[in-house]
C-alpha cells in the first residue's frame, strides 16, 4: 500500500512545482490490521463471559429467590464467567509479556531437564484425578539449552496442561527428549482426539481453536500456543505440531532449542 503527498512550491525561476512523496505503508497497515483483530478478539472473548454475568445477575435482581441456595446454579455459572474472564486476561498479558520481551531478552544456558521435572510435577495432582500417567523418555544429562527460566517452565506448562486437558481417562501422555547435536527437541504426545492437519499450524495462531463453542471457566482462549510459539522463537528455536507419525494416535507437540556453545559456562 501506498500513501502520496505533495508538495507545491515555486522554483528559482518562479516555475510552480510539485514534491511529491510515496510513503509506503503497506508494514503499518498490517500492524494497525493486526491490532485491529487483536482487539476484535480479545473483546469477543471478554464479552461473552461478561454478557453472561450480566443476564444471571439481573435475573436474581429482578427475581430474587427465597433461599441463598436456590441461587446457587446461578451463581455457579457468574463465578465460572468470571473465572475464564480471568484467565483469558491472563493470557493476553503473558503474550504481550512474550512479544515485548522478544526484544530486549538475555539468554542463557539452562537444565532443560530441571524444568521439565518441575512443569511435569506441577501437573501431576490433576492428571492423576482422571487416571492418566506421564511416561518419560529423556536422556540421562542436564539437557542444556538456550533460553529463560520462566518461558521455557511457561511452554512445557501449556503443552502438558493442554496434553491433560484433552487426554481420555487413564491415557498416557507421553515426554521425550532428543540430542540432535546441536539442539535438544523435546515433544509431548497424548491420546486425545489429535488435531487434524487443516489446523495444525492454525493452532499457533491468536485466539484460534479448534472447537471455538467451549467457555467453561478453563480460560481455553486459544492464545496457549501462540504463547509457546513467541517464547520458543524469542529463544531462537521453533515449535510445530507433528501428530501424524505411524502409532501416534493424538495430538503430538515438538520444539526444538539450541544447546549452549561448548565454551559456555554452565550453570543449572
Ligand atoms: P487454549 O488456550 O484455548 O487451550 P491453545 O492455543 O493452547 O488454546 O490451543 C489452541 C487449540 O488447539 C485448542 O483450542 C484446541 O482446539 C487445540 N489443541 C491444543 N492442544 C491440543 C491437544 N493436546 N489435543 C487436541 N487439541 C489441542
Amino acid at each position: 500500500t501506498v500513501e502520496v503527498s505533495g508538495v507545491p512550491y515555486f522554483d528559482q525561476k518562479g516555475v510552480r512545482k510539485l514534491v511529491v512523496v510515496f510513503h509506503d505503508i503497506t508494514e503499518m497497515k498490517r500492524s494497525e490490521e493486526g491490532l485491529k483483530d487483536f482487539v476484535a478478539n480479545a473483546s469477543h472473548q471478554l464479552r461473552t463471559p461478561l454478557t453472561s454475568i450480566k443476564g444471571y445477575t439481573e435475573t436474581l435482581i429482578d427475581n430474587p429467590p427465597a433461599k441463598l441456595e436456590d441461587a446457587r446454579g446461578f451463581l455457579d455459572t457468574v463465578l465460572k464467567s468470571a473465572d475464564h474472564m480471568d484467565k483469558v486476561i491472563s493470557s493476553m498479558l503473558a503474550l504481550a509479556k512474550s512479544e515485548q520481551m522478544g526484544k530486549s531478552l538475555e539468554l542463557a544456558p539452562l537444565s532443560g531437564r530441571v524444568q521439565l521435572s518441575r512443569a511435569v510435577g506441577d501437573l501431576i495432582p490433576w492428571a492423576e484425578e482422571r487416571s492418566i500417567t506421564f511416561s518419560m523418555h529423556t536422556p540421562e544429562d542436564e539437557m542444556m539449552v538456550m533460553g529463560e527460566t520462566d518461558g521455557l517452565l511457561h511452554v512445557f506448562h501449556n503443552l502438558l496442561n493442554n496434553a491433560v486437558k484433552y487426554s481420555p481417562v487413564g491415557g498416557v501422555i507421553t515426554v521425550s527428549a532428543e540430542d540432535d547435536g546441536e539442539s535438544i527437541v523435546f515433544s509431548v504426545e497424548d491420546q486425545g482426539p489429535g488435531i487434524s492437519r487443516e489446523h495444525s499450524t492454525k493452532v499457533f495462531e491468536r485466539f484460534y481453536r479448534v472447537d471455538e463453542n467451549t467457555i467453561d471457566g478453563s480460560g481455553s482462549a486459544g492464545l496457549g500456543l501462540a504463547i509457546c510459539r513467541r517464547i520458543v522463537k524469542n529463544f531462537g528455536g521453533e515449535i510445530w505440531h507433528d501428530g501424524y507419525g505411524e502409532g501416534t494416535r493424538g495430538a503430538r507437540f515438538c520444539f526444538r532449542l539450541n544447546k549452549p556453545e561448548e565454551s559456555v559456562v554452565t550453570n543449572i
